[in-house]
């Protein structure tokens, strides 16, 4: 069977590639309402790529937002079915200026795809989509395979749960997987078994009722930049522990066979360092830097705004200052309940010299694979298969909001099986995607689906 499948991918590689690039070409920005007929015509690629790629069927469906495409290819209803989500919308382009190429118009450079979307996540569902053509063309599917592919991942998701709660029926599988991540290298692979959650809040300081003459009324009154900065310095105590009180309640520590895989990890610490133009770097104490990024939860403040920041100076002191704070969570930690806890701690500790006002943004639950599923192990054999070398399972530090949704809604796994890399420049200018990890993952995919289905 897998010499078929060699056979088959070698044969066609290049126009492979070639779709994939067309596809990229299309600017699915979600945010942007100028953009909503381009949604939909990407959407109608997709719909038409998976058909090509032997579907039974696929369909846009509406959503109240933009539409969601779906598919299938039913062999067996008794076989495993896999379920692919991925996301056919990107990220704004912007700044354009520090694009070397134009960002929908795809160019190879060094052995990469230049294009936003390319890795985050055209390129990598699409990988999805030319496995199931392998598997078709050359007859040997052992699974079913449908596809979940949405539109507007990059603004939240915010009609994918209803979309999901709609048609539980349809979309019924054993296994969801998901390639919209990163490896830790070519050399290293590795599979993602943790996202964290997230809490985002807002906090607003105001003090006297206009700008004043830091002269004239400084020392007598408030200053709120002052206060906005003793109350969020206040978060962290000696040891870098977060103080909001039951902030840490839930969290389920990590076992220590958990620490003991991440302890393996690969890790330069002064590469890292360099990497990031730091001399040391900072952390809650008692963990490693692997740790704090992938099993602790953490408080970042993401903004701060006040007072006189143009040319020159100017002696204000200021009627206002505002600070963006979120926190990324780990299991158990509710994202309901942690918004609440930061929303009422800094209504709690705001001085009588000031009113403080706090209120939220948007919320995400964490999401952990378990490594002895079926799933997982399917993965994990997969990628030993192509690469040579049994995958690392990595605890990644950023957020899948959706990946608890799903779970909850329709009741099996996610496995994430990302061929990105980190270094792919995601939401930022010139993103791109290595050719080599698109098409080692196209020859991964296959296996997962084979090894499932012998499970
Ligand atoms: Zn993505």
């Amino acid at each position: 069977m897998e010499q078929v499948w060699k056979e088959y991918q070698e044969k066609n590689k290049d126009r492979f590639l070639k779709e994939m690039m067309e596809l990229l070409r299309i600017p699915s920005v979600s945010a942007k309402s100028e953009h909503k007929e381009d949604m939909r015509r990407c959407a109608e690629a997709v719909r038409q790529s998976i058909l090509e790629a032997g579907a039974d069927r696929a369909e846009v469906m509406e959503t109240a937002g933009h539409p969601v495409v779906f598919g299938e290819k039913i062999i067996d209803p008794s076989k495993p079915t896999v379920l692919v989500y991925g996301h056919y919308d990107v990220q704004p382009p912007e700044p354009l200026d520090l694009w070397h190429s134009g960002p929908f118009e795809p160019v190879i450079k060094e052995g990469k795809v230049y294009a936003r979307g390319s890795a985050d996540d055209k390129g990598q569902f699409y990988m999805h989509v030319k496995a199931l053509e392998t598997l078709a063309k050359t007859n040997t599917l052992q699974t079913n395979i449908k596809f979940l592919i949405e539109g507007e991942e990059e603004v939240g998701s915010p009609n994918l749960e209803k979309f999901v709660t709609d048609n539980k029926e349809l979309l019924k599988s054993d296994v969801i997987l998901i390639s919209d991540s990163a490896m830790l290298s070519m050399e290293n692979p590795s599979l993602d078994v943790r996202v964290r959650g997230m809490s985002y809040i807002e906090v607003e300081v105001k003090g006297p009722n206009r700008d004043l003459h830091s002269g004239i009324y400084g020392g007598a009154v408030g200053n709120p930049i002052t206060i906005l900065c003793k109350m969020l310095a206040s978060c962290h105590d000696e040891n870098n522990h977060i103080t909001i009180p039951g902030f840490y309640d839930d969290v389920v520590e990590a076992t220590e066979e958990e620490r003991e895989i991440i302890a393996r990890t690969p890790y330069d610490e002064d590469e890292y360092k360099r990497d990031l133009g730091v001399k040391e770097l900072w952390g809650e104490n008692g963990f490693s830097t692997n740790e704090r990024t992938g099993i602790r939860p953490t408080l970042e403040i993401n903004g701060i705004c006040g007072g006189y920041t143009g040319e020159g100076a100017k002696t204000v002191l200021p009627s206002k200052a505002t600070a963006k704070i979120s926190a990324r969570l780990v299991p158990n930690q509710s994202s309901k309940k942690i918004t609440q806890l930061l929303l009422e701690h800094f209504r709690k500790i705001a001085p009588p010299s000031a009113t403080v006002k706090a209120f939220e943004h948007h919320g995400g639950e964490p999401y952990v694979t378990p490594i002895d599923s079926k799933g997982y192990k399917a993965a994990a054999k997969a990628v030993e298969k192509t690469f040579g070398k049994e995958p690392i399972p990595v605890s990644g530090g950023g957020s899948i909001p959706i990946c608890s949704i799903l779970e909850k809604e329709l009741g099996i796994k996610i496995v994430f099986m990302g061929f990105g890399l980190d270094s792919d420049n995601l939401h930022s200018p010139n993103e791109k995607f290595n050719i080599e990890n698109f098409h080692k993952g196209i020859e991964t995919i296959p296996y997962f689906h084979k090894f499932f289905a012998e499970m």
